[in-house]
This record gives structure tokens, C-alpha cells and sequence, in this order.
């Protein structure tokens, strides 16, 4: 009898606890940990919805692990998903970075979780499966293991040693043919570099510099670089971005990471109150991700190998507008771009 009324008031109490859980869970727990925590992508037509650092994905499809050109690094943090338009570039790009001499093929590293949306660790951006990070390092000819994969290190392409500057031992031109490369397919938006990586090219590179204008400096970027393709055609809740400006990009955009303004301390207030920081929350998302998160799943093996995704080249040209080797066979004469001007403020 007595084993029975607490039986029920356990029972009572876990009902409650569900009750708690269930409805609330969505308004309780941050964005990052209900989409860290989707396994798997929704079996729906592919969507990126909202914008690259706040939004999320339908339809996902998974890089698979290894290809012929590429493998993907980093497995246990499952996050080689991307809308499919992302992966078949991804595929392109590593078969011409190969035939720029880069390995045997690229290293893939951090697309998107499976349903897109905040991550529990790292990046702002890579929500919407339109963002991919490439190691600074090539595929080597054997195949990693699993365990490589996960404790392989980073190589920064910088001189530590020094300010922002980039390790003469470490880079070579074929680092700056593949990023250029990169840059050159017309579904490129953008690509992310450090500052310092974006000065190297600035000075030395021989092709178009109008292509140099997609490559972006921005922090860190020193052992991967970031790709970064529009919104596909027909995607009207993908939130695009705007464009990046004309022209090269060497200038006062550019000199601006060579002062101290973007690397001092942030000033601290002593009379501001402690501010706790807040979660972005599934409601800070658009709508729609509340229906991504609760979508039915598609499986690891339908998501990675049932999709044809070089179909989705032939919607967005995946041919890379210039032919950087025969720019770089056809520059006899280097121009003389001189260096990036540096602002003053270096007392
Ligand atoms: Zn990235």
C-alpha cells in the first residue's frame, strides 16, 4: 500500500516534470542546444531560412565522408550539412583545387549542423548550410582515420613571432591560387581570411582584382579559410546579405585591421551594471525554424548519398568565371602594386 502512494506520487511528480519539459522546453533552453542537439536533417526540399548568422535549414544534405577529392574533418561534431547547392561547389572546388597542385584534395572542415541554427561551440555564422570552412591544409594522399581526423592540428599560416604577418615558410602561391579559385565561382559571395592572409594577396596577386573584392579580412581565418555562397534562386526566406563593395579591397577597409583599434581591449565602464549575457533563443529565430526543429527526420544514409547534388550545379554555374591557372601562366609582367597604405594612429 504504502510502496504504491509513493509509486503514484513519483509517477505524479515525473508527469509534472514532463508537463514542465514539454511545452516550455522550447522557451526554456537555448537555440544552440535544441538544434546541437538534431542528429539528423528534416526530410523536406532544401531551405536555408534567414540569414547566415541567424536562421536555420530544411533539407539538408551531408558531404559525404570521404570523396575522391576531399575528406571531412572533425566527424564527432557532425557538422558536414549544407544545403545541397553548398556541397556540390564544395565537391567542384576540391577536383580544381587539386589540379592546382593542393594535394590530393582539400579538408573539409565545419559546415553546418544538420538543421542549421546557433551551434553549442564556435561561429557566429554557418546557420543556414551556406558557409563552409576549408583547412589551410592539403588532403594528404593517404586517407586520415576517424581518430586523425578528430586530433589532426590546425597550421596557422601566420608568423606568430610577429605582428600580423604571414609565414613566409608556410605560405606558397598554390595557397593563393585555391583561395582564389574559391572567389572565382560566380556563387561565391564572399571569402573569409585573416587580415593578414588579405594583405599577402593584395600584394602579390597577378590575376583580376576584382576577384580580390570577395576576399573579406576578418579575425582568426589563419589555418582555414571560409566560403561563403549566396542565397540560391528560389530560397524566399533565405535573408541575403549585402553585397560585398567594388574593387579589390586593399585599402582603408583593409589597413584598418594594421592598427590597434580592432585588437585593444574592449574599455570597460566602471559604474555599467554586470549584464548577464543573454541566449539567442528559438523565438530570436525566424518562424519557420520552430517547424525545422520539430520536421521529421531524414536518414544519415538518404541525407548523404540520395541526393545528386551536381544536379543543383546546373541551377547555380559552378564553372569558375576565370581560369586562375592560365591567369597565373599568362602574368609575365608583374605589376607593381606597392603596399597597403598604413593609416596613422601608430604612435
Ligand atoms: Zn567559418
Amino acid at each position: 500500500m504504502r510502496t504504491s502512494r509513493i509509486l503514484t506520487r513519483l509517477l505524479a511528480a515525473s508527469l509534472c516534470l514532463t508537463a514542465l519539459a514539454g511545452p516550455g522546453l522550447a522557451e526554456t533552453t537555448p537555440a544552440k542546444e535544441l538544434f546541437g542537439g538534431a542528429k539528423l536533417p528534416t526530410r523536406s526540399q532544401a531551405a536555408p531560412i534567414g540569414s547566415y548568422a541567424k536562421g536555420c535549414m530544411a533539407g539538408a544534405v551531408a558531404i559525404p565522408t570521404d570523396g575522391p577529392t576531399w575528406q571531412a574533418m572533425r566527424l564527432s561534431r557532425n557538422r558536414r550539412w549544407g544545403n545541397p547547392q553548398m556541397i556540390a561547389l564544395l565537391e567542384r572546388f576540391s577536383q580544381d583545387a587539386v589540379n592546382l597542385g593542393w594535394g590530393s584534395g582539400i579538408l573539409i572542415g565545419d559546415i553546418s549542423q544538420p538543421r542549421g541554427g546557433p551551434m553549442l561551440f564556435g561561429h557566429a555564422s554557418h546557420q543556414v548550410g551556406l558557409d563552409a570552412d576549408i583547412w589551410f591544409t592539403p588532403k594528404p594522399a593517404q586517407a586520415l582515420s576517424p581518430q586523425q581526423r578528430e586530433d589532426m592540428p590546425f597550421t596557422s599560416m601566420l608568423d606568430k613571432s610577429k605582428f600580423l604577418t604571414v609565414h613566409p615558410g608556410r605560405w606558397t602561391n598554390t595557397h593563393a591560387r585555391v583561395v582564389m579559385q574559391a572567389a572565382s565561382y560566380p556563387q561565391v559571395e564572399r571569402v573569409f581570411v585573416n587580415p593578414a592572409i588579405k594583405k599577402k594577396l593584395c600584394d602579390t596577386w597577378q590575376g583580376d582584382r576584382s576577384l580580390l573584392g570577395k576576399v573579406r579580412p576578418v579575425y582568426g581565418h589563419d589555418e582555414h579559410f571560409h566560403i561563403r555562397i549566396h542565397c540560391p534562386q528560389g530560397a524566399p526566406n533565405c535573408k541575403p546579405q549585402a553585397p560585398v563593395a567594388k574593387g579589390d579591397g586593399c585599402d582603408k577597409s583593409l589597413a584598418w585591421w594594421f592598427t590597434k583599434e580592432p585588437w585593444a581591449k574592449p574599455k570597460k565602464d566602471p559604474d555599467a551594471k554586470p549584464v548577464k549575457p543573454r541566449h539567442v533563443m528559438l523565438s530570436d529565430l525566424p518562424k519557420a525554424c520552430a517547424a525545422v526543429l520539430a520536421a521529421p527526420a531524414r536518414s544519415m544514409e538518404d541525407a548523404t548519398f540520395a541526393t545528386n547534388v551536381t544536379a543543383y550545379s546546373a541551377a547555380a554555374p559552378s564553372a569558375p568565371v576565370q581560369n586562375i591557372e592560365a591567369i597565373i601562366n599568362s602574368a609575365a609582367v608583374l605589376p607593381d602594386l606597392g603596399p597597403v597604405p598604413l593609416p596613422r594612429p601608430f604612435p
